[in-house]
């Protein structure tokens, strides 16, 4: 392989297990991280500059002395409740800042791009497993930057100027590199599995479960949970089909099949082997009921094959790392 990929954000949670999958594949790899919520230490592989996509010059700079063939895009904020309370901050961060990405591939000449996205583009999806060809319908701020950009995206590569791309809409992300080099390194989570990991820990008193009265079997939000190096690993296969010629794309990145909230606190208190106090709290903010990705489309056309596809595994490899972070 050895192609030269530009990875910005590759320093934080999901960006770091690609950069990893990347620097074993041979690739050159240079990450562009502000370092806001990514780790130096979390860059395995290439080369780490510390820059904002805020900051046009030293993208620019970058772009002019690595002339990647490629771009992958994780520097993102992607906490729905935040988003519903700071909108503002998630149009500049993830559209204006992608905005700029985008103009500087442009001026660079690259013409391969790899987006984060994410199941928030669907809203309150009319069926499940909601496929690719669902209306872009968010209900939050998060998920409107997300479409945002997918719009932008599809309209730059309708332009005839030769541009690619390829959008991954990722559902619920989680575990941490089986290998335990790398994993989730946030101070204040937010999501379902590393809030219970914490839980379970005696990092925080409690879990809270927002919401029991939904329209699911057990009252509880179901979501499909996919695990962070299977993920990962679709962001091979992309690129692989970007830089054989591939047409611009969109796929969804889940199993399949999802879990409710109280279904993923048995199995965090299983595997870990932890007991720690439950709550019911009030439905939080933008949350749709049931999101569960139709992911044939990956499968067939991308050839992309999971390993990890097993709840308890994704918890056992999140549990591994931080109980490590602890233990040092
Ligand atoms: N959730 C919960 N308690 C928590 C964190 C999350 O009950 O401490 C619920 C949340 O309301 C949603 C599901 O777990 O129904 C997944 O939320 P998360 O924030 O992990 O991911 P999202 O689907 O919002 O991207």
């Amino acid at each position: 392989k050895g192609a030269r990929v530009l990875v910005a954000g590759g320093a934080g949670y999901i960006g770091s297990h690609v950069v990893k999958l990347l620097g074993e594949a041979g690739c050159e790899i240079l990450v562009y991280d502000n370092l806001s919520t990514g780790k130096e230490e979390a860059v395995l592989y290439g080369h780490l500059v510390k820059g904002d996509l805020g900051d046009r010059r030293t993208l620019e700079k970058v772009f002019r002395e690595f002339r990647p063939q490629a771009v992958m895009h994780f520097a993102a904020s992607i906490v729905v409740p935040e988003s519903v309370k700071f909108p503002l901050r998630y149009y500049r961060n993830n559209v204006v800042h992608t905005l700029n990405l985008l103009e500087a591939l442009e001026v660079s000449g690259c013409k391969l791009f790899l987006f984060s996205s994410s199941a928030a583009v669907y809203g309150i999806p009319k069926e499940i497993p909601v496929t690719e060809e669902a209306p872009l319908a968010p209900i939050n701020p998060y998920g409107e930057t997300k479409a945002t950009v997918e719009r932008m995206l599809r309209d730059l590569a309708a332009s005839g100027c030769g541009f690619r791309y390829v959008s991954l809409r990722y559902f619920n992300v989680a575990g941490a590199d089986p290998e335990g080099r790398i994993g989730f390194n946030y101070p204040e989570p937010t999501h379902l599995v590393i809030r219970a990991l914490k839980a379970a820990k005696g990092e925080i008193p409690q879990l809270e479960i927002y919401g029991t009265d939904y329209p699911t079997p057990d009252g509880t939000c179901i979501r499909d949970y996919i695990h962070v190096t299977d993920l990962a690993e679709a962001h091979l296969v992309a690129l692989d089909y970007l830089l054989s010629g591939g047409e611009s794309e969109v796929f969804n990145c889940g199993y399949g099949h999802g879990y409710s909230v109280r279904e993923v606190v048995r199995t965090v208190k299983e595997v870990t082997g932890r007991d720690f106090p439950v709550v019911e709290a009030p439905r939080r903010p933008g949350d749709p009921p049931i999101l569960v990705a139709d992911s044939r489309k990956i499968r067939e056309k991308l050839g992309w094959k999971p390993r990890y596809d097993d709840l308890a595994f994704i918890v056992k490899t999140g549990w591994e790392w931080e109980t490590r972070l602890s233990a040092s």
